[in-house]
């Protein structure tokens, strides 16, 4: 149990709001009460999303329009190697979504849609384009659209997929000599494209576990890099790993342990998002919309002060569990559910003290073969350090912690879930830990 002095402290600071910054590390532990009060709100958003521009079964403006319909304040399209800021017609018949998608945006939309039938008798229609989309169906102060880009490339048979957030030009794939080096490679290119143009974006790695394609040794040592999703609602991402690979939730401690300990650079933030491909069906076994998503605490609903606040770490992810307040200073990390009626939630504080068994071991397969995966760590990496029944929860630092975040998990099955038996969640960023050494840059 937390000591009451240490209750009392953790609700001074919750009462103050935003504390002063106290840093005893040059890692980023901003001492704070993430809350909705005044102009701060909650702001929930999906950074993951595909349309007919590239492999998802909808229009641009139906997508749009589900994540208005359905609580969201803002959206990200990242479709595949694409902008969507061209003239591009398609053929009802040989897109995606095909008849069904079309008799349903002819059915919302009936005086926007633009089609042709040509020569041969094909119907056609005029994919709208993310501006003349964002003109149309964005309300400033209540529902925003962001221009993405899901930046695809592999090496050998690993997809690398990142996403930019609020991207101006198309980027191409970069590639590299390994995974790291094209992770790396296409980072770069993100931020040279943000220093060139002014505009904050913002970089993630996507679905580590897709085509389990990323490992946790890949991943820790790109460096400029902050996020990456520890939560994709596609079914085909293996959120929870195998016998043989890491989840995504371990990948995260393996990450945060050796960039603290050993690589001297900033910690990684988790992200909640969809990956949605597929629109018609809902709930299906496909990749729906509506699985993950993150809350963002800005003051303004714009994509300049969501990524200043992503960047900050004022943020939580979420498969359907919903936050009031998180709350981390140099005694601990605090979190209060926004309980829903007969629901139980648990609160797991996970995090890695200093002197942790830091021996590791090769991957390998079912027959005793090395196989590219993430490595084998002890069970010291991302222990789970205190578990608590209820909404309410805080965990006071002993002194030896390099990181601490939280994990809620509710008793209440996601209604659409990516993963069979899959449970509600949320996800704390990290908080750093007493421990964590001074960086050296
Ligand atoms: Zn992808
Ligand atoms: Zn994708």
């Amino acid at each position: 149990m937390p000591r009451p002095q240490s209750l009392a402290l953790l609700s001074i600071v919750a009462a103050l709001g935003i504390a002063a910054t106290a840093v005893s590390t040059s890692q980023a532990r901003p001492e704070q009460t993430l809350v909705a009060r005044g102009e701060l709100r909650w702001y929930r958003g999906n950074m993951h999303t595909h349309s007919h521009w590239s492999d998802g079964n909808d229009y641009l403006e139906m997508i749009a329009l589900w994540y208005k319909d359905n609580g969201y304040d803002f959206l990200v399209f990242t479709d595949h190697n694409v902008l969507a800021n061209t003239e591009r017609w398609v053929e009802v018949d040989k897109t995606k979504g095909k008849r069904t998608a079309y008799d349903k945006l002819k059915a919302r939309l009936p005086d926007w849609v633009e089609e042709r039938t040509t020569a041969e008798g094909n119907l056609e229609v005029r994919l709208r384009t993310f501006a003349e989309v964002s003109d149309r169906f964005a309300e400033p102060g209540t529902y925003l659209l962001i221009q993405g880009e899901e930046i695809s490339d592999k090496f050998d048979k690993a997809p690398i997929h990142m996403n930019a957030s609020n991207v101006q030009e198309l980027l191409t794939p970069r590639g590299g000599n390994s995974v790291l080096e094209a992770m790396q490679n296409n980072v770069d290119a993100v931020i040279a494209q943000r220093e060139r143009t002014g505009v904050p974006m913002i970089v993630h790695l996507n679905h580590p576990n897709f085509g389990w394609g990323i490992t946790a040794e890949d991943l820790m040592r790109v460096v400029g890099e902050q996020f990456f999703e520890v939560y994709n609602g596609h079914p085909g991402v293996h959120n929870s790993g195998d016998h043989v690979h890491a989840s995504t939730d371990r990948v995260w401690d393996i990450v945060l342990t050796w960039r603290i300990s050993e690589l001297n650079l900033p910690i990684m933030y988790g992200l909640g998002v969809d990956d949605g491909h597929d629109y018609h069906d809902i709930p299906s076994r496909n990749s729906n919309p509506g699985r993950g998503w993150v809350y963002v605490l800005s003051n303004s609903l714009t994509p300049e002060a969501l990524i200043e606040s992503l960047e900050a770490g004022r943020f939580y992810s979420s498969s359907g569990v919903q936050l009031a307040s998180v709350t981390s200073t140099d005694k601990g990390l605090a979190v209060e559910v926004k309980a829903d009626e007969g629901v139980d939630y648990t609160v797991e504080f996970i995090g890695t003290r200093k002197g942790f068994d830091s021996r590791t071991e090769e991957a390998l397969d079912e027959k005793g073969q090395p196989v590219r995966a993430t490595r084998r760590y002890s069970s010291d990496v991302g222990a789970v350090l205190k578990t608590v029944s209820g909404p309410k929860a805080s965990y006071e630092f002993t002194g030896d912690e390099l990181y601490v975040r939280a994990r809620i998990i509710s008793s209440r099955l996601h209604p659409n879930p990516s993963e069979e038996g899959e449970f509600e969640r949320a996800w704390s960023q990290p908080t750093i830990g007493p421990a964590a050494p001074p960086a050296n840059d």
